[in-house]
C-alpha cells in the first residue's frame, strides 16, 4: 500500500509484537522528526481505515496519538486531531459499553466498557496546549489510544477464555496471510474498518 505521496506506508504492528507493550516516552521537542512521524501515522491510519492510531503502532515509542477528524468532532474531511503528551484529566462515571476494534488486532471486535465522556489535555503540532472533551466514540478513542501509550491493549480488556480465542484467530489469520503471500502476490486489500 502507498500513500498519496507515493511513498510506502509504514506498517502497523500487530499483536503479539512485543513493542506494543512498551511504555511510550514523553515528546521533548516538536521537530521535523515528530512532524514526519505524525504524517506517517496519518497515512498508515487512513490506509487501514482506522479511527485512531498511536505512535507505538508504527513502532515509535513516543506519547503521540491521532484521532480521525470526523470522530474528533470535526468534519469528515478534517485532518486527524493530533495529541502530543496527552493526559486524561477526567473520565465520566457514566459508562458506555460497545464493540471496540484496534488496527493492531485486525478483524477483532470486543465489547469494552469505557467512560461515556473523557477530558484530555495535550499539545498540538504547534506546541500549543489544549483541552478537549470527547463523548461516545470520541471518548472511547481517547481512552483506547491513551492505553496504547502505556502498553495496554485491547486484549487486556477481556477474560482468559476470550483472550485465547483472539490469540488463536490472529495466529490463524497470520498463517493464512503468509500462505496466501507464498501462493502469489494477489492484491489483497483490507476490508476491515477498525478503530486505532
Ligand atoms: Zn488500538
Amino acid at each position: 500500500m502507498s500513500s498519496l505521496s507515493g511513498m510506502p506506508v509504514r506498517p502497523i504492528l500487530r499483536f503479539p509484537d512485543s513493542r506494543l507493550r512498551q511504555t511510550s516516552a514523553e515528546v521533548k521537542a516538536i521537530d521535523d522528526d515528530v512532524r514526519k512521524l505524525v504524517a506517517d501515522m496519518t497515512d498508515a491510519m487512513y490506509a487501514a481505515n482506522g479511527a485512531g492510531l498511536a505512535a507505538i503502532q508504527v513502532g515509535a515509542p513516543l506519547r503521540i496519538f491521532i484521532v480521525d477528524g470526523g470522530v474528533a468532532g470535526g468534519d469528515e474531511q478534517d485532518p486527524p486531531k493530533v495529541f502530543i503528551n496527552p493526559k486524561i484529566v477526567e473520565i465520566s462515571d457514566e459508562a458506555q459499553t460497545g464493540d471496540e476494534g484496534c488496527l493492531s488486532f485486525p478483524g477483532i471486535f470486543v465489547a469494552v466498557k469505557r467512560g461515556m465522556r473523557a477530558r484530555v489535555s495535550a499539545m498540538d503540532l504547534e506546541g500549543k496546549t489544549f483541552e478537549v472533551e470527547g463523548e461516545a466514540l470520541f471518548a472511547r478513542a481517547l481512552q483506547h489510544e491513551t492505553d496504547h501509550l502505556n502498553g495496554r491493549l485491547l486484549i487486556d480488556q477481556v477474560g482468559p477464555v476470550k483472550r485465547e480465542i483472539i490469540k488463536r484467530k490472529l495466529r490463524r489469520d497470520a498463517a493464512e496471510a503468509a500462505a496466501a503471500q507464498d501462493d502469489e502476490s494477489d492484491d489483497a486489500s483490507s476490508d476491515a474498518s477498525s478503530a486505532g
